[in-house]
């Protein structure tokens, strides 16, 4: 039989070789780490004025950056730009690999798949106005509310699932579905103001909503709207109820948020800023 002490007699055992391992971890967890789709927050000095990451302004929150990482951004080092009124400094932060699934859906309206040469139009006069409500906004909120589902259901359909409808692909899924009954209200995010209401070829009735800083919500396949133009909204107001307008298989809600013109996974960036949210 072997004496009890035979771990420790022979070298370090491996539970002090874990110990070992966990007082050495602070020095890398130190580097924040995010995925190509999600958002990575960063700890900014005090004196920060301004967040670049890619040229393009980030949100932020108190000493907090929300750094977008657009879906296209390549794995590995990445490092942010923090401008203060005297100087210019760079923060590093790592992007790891996601395998984003592939999604396969049928589509009883083939002409909503392959649009008709008359329906380009619409389709390339809706992106432009799409782009042009991205790339304005209100200004930053000194802090955020945490965020709410716009709608409690089941998520069918990820943020990023690489998708097929019948049998062709097509972009990226830019946000995230959620399926709920027909005329289930669906509630803003957070506070802000409405800058589209309109009917959209693959959106249906959709409905933007500007909540400051670059955050942008997008509520797609409306059945009913109950907001208006330019209209100020609380957190939780109403903004219409699920439908199935334009592209979708059966009434759910498509809810896509926009961090300065890129689309990120609303999951990753509500889990974010909620964890902060609830720190304070
Ligand atoms: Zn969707």
């Amino acid at each position: 039989m072997k004496p009890k002490s035979f771990v420790l007699t022979n070298g370090p055992s491996p539970i002090y070789r874990v110990i070992v391992y966990l007082f050495a971890l602070p020095a890398v967890a130190a580097i924040p780490v995010g995925v190509p789709g999600g958002v990575v927050e960063i700890r900014l000095p005090l004196s920060t004025k301004n967040v670049f990451f890619n040229e393009v302004q980030q949100l932020r929150l108190d000493n907090r950056a929300i750094v977008a990482l657009p879906l296209t951004t390549k794995v590995g080092d990445h490092a942010i730009i923090v401008q203060s009124s005297k100087s210019r400094t760079e923060l590093p932060f790592k992007v790891i690999a996601k395998t984003y699934r592939e999604q396969h859906l049928t589509i009883e309206n083939q002409r909503l798949v392959e649009p008709l040469p008359s329906d380009l139009e619409r389709i390339e006069a809706e992106s432009a106005l799409m782009q042009n409500v991205y790339s304005q906004f209100s200004p930053m909120p000194k802090r955020l509310r945490p965020i709410t589902r716009p709608v409690q259901g089941v998520v069918t359909s990820e943020f990023g699932f690489r998708r097929f409808f019948n049998g062709q692909p097509r972009n990226p899924h830019s946000g995230v579905d959620i399926a709920a009954e027909h005329g289930t209200a669906v509630k803003s995010p957070a506070a802000g103001v409405i800058r589209v209401v309109g009917n959209f070829f693959f959106n249906g009735n959709t409905v933007l909503v500007d909540h400051g800083g670059g955050f942008i919500s997008m509520l797609c396949h409306l059945n009913t709207v109950n907001v208006r133009h330019r209209q100020r909204i609380e957190q939780d107001s109403i903004i219409g109820t699920v439908g199935a307008t334009g592209r979708a298989t059966g009434p759910h809600l498509h809810w896509s948020v926009s961090l300065q013109g890129t689309r990120v996974d609303p999951l990753i960036f509500i889990a974010v800023i909620n964890a902060s949210a609830n720190g304070e």
